[in-house]
């Protein structure tokens, strides 16, 4: 008996759909190259869908998910696929971008090789019963500085090809750890324009996000040495296509290979025209090897996350609890509890959300960012906003959902870090700023494992952020609490326990942890209690 079911709208490794077949409770159906309005009709039955770049996942075809959990890629790229649409509508987008990192990177140096000696041409001059060897006199590698913009898998794998060429090799990359550069023996520029300028080849490894749009127009082709070869095989429109014409129609550019471009299939395009250019159909994915790698990981992945297994590559959860200490894991279920008690307690429309990790416990990322998704928080970040948001909005908050419902709220989301704060060392702290008032909770998790609230705006506390309390704020003077109890014996609501702090003479906040269910009626006799400021239920 099915438990799940399984749409593939492209021709993938069969190695792949096998794996799903044999997990006994999958049903696959295959419709390669389903058009997009047959596709919406039936995207609602399905708990995961498997693409390739033929099907574009847009807003539009992901207005009604039905049971839509999962989009998987067969594949790295992901820019047909609106990821924010699907993050917003809760579905996990998933990718496999180890699968074809080897093709594409030997596709790279065969275009580079092609590129600087000019092979295809060369070939079609011969297959065309010339003999011209003067018109083909190419530019040696070895003793050349390949500069690499993008140093992720195939950059990476690029430069160490590169380098038993003996080639010199700088990249860009500024999202990378120095000490992955200097692993590869490959020096890290500051800046785009330092690779540009000392570069013999440059060649493109980045994804296409806004940042790398365009990133290479003809004013960046104006500084870089004359002679010059480049190449792409990552995404088009990184390089500019028209800036890049001129630039090799003019001379300024040797020659150029390309595998990508701004709109494919590239029908006729002007590019074609010169003998310098040399292009391919986007087939740096294409060996039999990368397709079967990558119908295997995406299959297994989605195998995975539909029975609860612990998955690998989805793009828009930037994190996986699980891979979080035992110890960050209570942080993290702490700062969520965190963000409950800010949203119950603040009053007025929320502006920002500043979420600031305190001693060195948080002083290295705890995941990679990953550049797919514009809202890019550490875990606890998310934990924050999720736990926040699910206070005020109605569909349901993720980990992720909750960036992105907080960007089209408007609400500004600051991450910090900080060495210690107060007298704590190893604290997480939510600020939240409303049109009203600006809240601060602070939370740690002690050595007894138990996740305590001990900052309350400008209070010190030690509450176990569990179970119902009352909250209220008061003027710190004699007969309150002994008032608060009689209202709630009053009101048949038993007191568990008790957590005062107070500014003493001035104001003072109290969590009362109760056994009952609190009415509105046992609220508004506390609020009416002389002393007394503001009271609210809060539930973790
Ligand atoms: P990756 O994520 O491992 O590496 C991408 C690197 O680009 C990262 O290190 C990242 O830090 C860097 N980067 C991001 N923004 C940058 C910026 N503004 N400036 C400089 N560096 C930046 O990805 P990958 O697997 O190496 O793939 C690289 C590219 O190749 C992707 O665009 C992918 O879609 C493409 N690709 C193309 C084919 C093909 O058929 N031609 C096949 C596979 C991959």
């Amino acid at each position: 008996m099915a438990n799940f079911d399984v749409l593939i709208t492209a021709h993938i490794s069969e190695q792949g759909v096998r794996i799903l077949e044999e997990s006994g409770d999958i049903n696959v159906d295959i419709k390669a190259d389903i058009n997009a309005e047959d596709l919406k009709q039936i995207i609602g039955n399905y708990d995961a869908v498997i693409t390739r770049s033929g099907t574009t996942v847009t807003e539009d075809l992901l207005e009604n998910p039905g049971k839509l959990k999962i989009i998987g890629r067969a594949g790295v790229g992901l820019d047909n696929v609106d990821i924010e649409a699907a993050s917003k509508k809760g579905i996990i987008v998933m990718n496999a971008p180890t699968g074809n990192t080897l093709a594409a990177t030997e596709l790279t140096m065969g275009m580079m090789l092609a590129a600087v000696r000019k092979i295809p041409a060369a070939n079609n001059s011969v297959k065309h019963k010339e003999w011209n060897r003067k018109k083909f006199m190419g530019i040696q590698l070895y003793g050349r500085t390949l500069g690499i913009v993008g140093l992720g898998r195939i950059g990476g794998n690029v430069a160490i090809r590169s380098k038993s060429f003996g080639m010199k090799v700088v990249a860009f990359d500024p999202y990378i750890k120095k000490s992955r550069a200097e692993g590869l023996g490959v020096t890290l520029c500051e800046s785009l324009d330092e690779v540009l300028e000392q570069a013999d080849v440059i060649t493109f490894h980045t994804p296409l996000t806004d940042e790398t749009k365009n990133m290479i127009t003809k004013e960046h082709i104006d500084k870089m040495k004359d002679d010059v070869v480049i190449v792409n095989c990552a995404r088009g429109g990184i390089v500019n296509e028209d800036d890049l014409y001129d630039s090799v129609k003019s001379g300024k550019v040797f020659s150029a290979a390309v595998d990508v471009f701004m709109n494919e299939p590239l029908g006729d395009h002007k590019l074609l025209e010169l003998d310098n250019i040399f292009v391919t159909p986007h087939i740096g994915a294409n060996t039999s090897e990368g397709q079967r790698d990558v119908a295997i990981l995406i299959c297994e992945q989605i195998d995975n996350a539909l029975h609860g297994r612990s998955y690998e590559n989805a793009v828009n959860i930037p994190f996986m609890k699980s891979q979080l200490s035992i110890e960050m894991q209570k942080y993290f279920e702490m700062i969520e509890h965190m963000g409950h008690l800010v949203a119950q307690v603040i009053k007025g429309r929320v502006e920002k959300i500043e979420v600031t990790m305190v001693g060195s416990k948080f002083e290295e990322d705890f995941f990679e960012r990953t550049f797919d998704i514009p809202f890019n928080y550490q875990p606890f970040t998310v934990a924050a906003l999720r736990g926040y948001l699910e206070h005020s909005v109605r569909e349901t908050v993720s980990y992720i959902n909750a960036s992105f419902i907080a960007k089209d709220r408007n609400i500004d989301v600051v991450e910090t870090r900080t060495s210690s704060y107060g007298k704590f060392n190893d604290l997480l702290v939510i600020k939240a700023t409303t049109d009203k008032e600006e809240k601060v909770v602070g939370g740690t998790v002690f050595p007894d494992g138990l996740g305590r609230v001990v900052v309350f705006d400008e209070f010190y506390l030690d509450m176990v952020s569990e179970g119902t309390y009352i909250y209220f704020k008061n003027h710190d003077k004699p007969g309150i609490v002994g008032r608060v109890g009689t209202v709630l014996g009053e009101h048949s609501i038993n007191i568990a326990g008790f957590e005062l702090s107070r500014m003493k003479g001035g104001m003072a906040v109290s969590f009362v942890s109760v056994d009952n269910e609190v009415s509105n009626e046992a609220l508004k006799d506390l609020i009416d209690v002389d002393g007394i400021v503001e009271a609210k239920v809060v539930k973790f």
